[in-house]
């Protein structure tokens, strides 16, 4: 396999002086690049997925490392045949992950990071709880076996659902895992903060599990938040482990609606999305303002009114030498 683009997945819990102004070098850096995706920028650090032609991202992951600040920064990198992303959106805001969790910096304080050989390694020990710090559309799709869920829609929920754990969580190991490992940074120090003594994180999360350790034991894909909508990580022992959301047959093809007002993320088979055209009830079928279904359930969001440029306050001059 040689593909011509490559996806990023990365993060870095590193002080930023002045988010704004980083966030404009940034932005004419990825344009310069022709990167899309989506990038997070605030004082607490730099979040993003982007993808681009693999010379492009290999520059870019390069300049990055470069900066003292970002030295420690671990990039996942998958390949691909084009782009992942439509746009491109370099962004500032208060978290890099928003949990409401301001006062935490994982850089004082956080569960020890397990790399995917050691987790894979702790994780079947009895004395081993793992937990799943994402949002529940996406370990529906996926999840380590065994692994305790929380039933939250959005990361910010997970502080609240803690206290109804407490028992089960009570004496043991915490391993807990996310995507890429970002959530785990204030997950796991949010955990040791509510007094739980033995927390760990996975390194890097699914996605570096994945391609470090096999993703054995991984059940279903894992959720991702670019064009692919869920990737394979398992290729030990791979199994399915979700179900049309019209039928009941095991699938793991995730489809959003094709009602717009409804938009619901699910897994739908290919016989239910054509006979529903796309929609994940007969309701959401008549809906006047559905979208047209093309077999993948998935809509790109509408590239009118899409700035490039969008959120520039000055021009800078070349931030990449050639
Ligand atoms: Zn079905
Ligand atoms: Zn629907």
């Amino acid at each position: 396999m040689n593909k011509p683009y490559s996806i990023l997945l990365y993060y870095c819990y590193t002080p930023i002086a002045d988010p704004e102004a980083f966030r404009e070098e940034h932005h004419l850096l990825c344009l310069e690049l022709n990167l899309l995706g989506r990038i997070i920028i605030s004082k607490e650090g730099l979040n993003g997925t982007v993808s681009g032609l693999k010379a492009d991202c290999d520059r870019y992951m390069e300049i990055v490392k470069a900066d003292p600040r970002f030295a420690k920064v671990d990039f996942k990198v998958d390949e691909s045949d084009k782009h992942a992303f439509a746009k491109l959106h370099v962004r500032t805001k208060a978290e890099i992950v928003h949990s409401g969790l301001l006062h935490i910096d994982p850089n004082v304080r956080t569960g020890i990071h397990l790399e995917p050989k050691e987790f894979k390694e702790m994780k079947d020990r009895e004395d081993v709880v793992i937990m799943d710090m994402r949002s529940d559309y996406e370990y529906s799709v996926g999840r380590f076996k065994n692994a305790v869920t929380l039933d939250i829609e959005n990361f910010r929920e997970f502080p609240e659902k803690i206290d109804a754990l407490k028992e089960e969580l009570k004496g043991k190991k915490i391993l807990t895992y996310c995507t890429g490992g970002i959530k785990c940074e204030k997950a796991s120090a949010f955990l040791l903060e509510q007094g739980f003594e033995d927390v760990y994180q996975l390194h890097g999360g699914i996605i570096k599990y994945g391609k470090e350790a096999g993703g054995e034991d991984f059940e279903g894909k894992c959720y991702v938040f670019d064009n692919r909508v869920a990737v394979d990580v398992n290729s030990v022992n791979p199994t399915v482990i979700s179900k049309c959301y019209v039928c009941g047959t095991v699938e793991d093809r995730m489809v959003n609606c094709a009602n717009p007002v409804c938009n619901l993320h699910v897994p739908i088979c290919e016989k239910c999305g054509w006979e529903l055209e796309g929609a994940c009830s007969t309701e959401c079928k008549e809906h006047p303002e559905k979208r047209a279904y093309d077999g993948t359930g998935y809509y790109q969001k509408n590239l009118n009114g899409y700035n490039p440029l969008k959120g520039f306050n000055r021009r800078k001059t070349s931030t990449v030498s050639k």
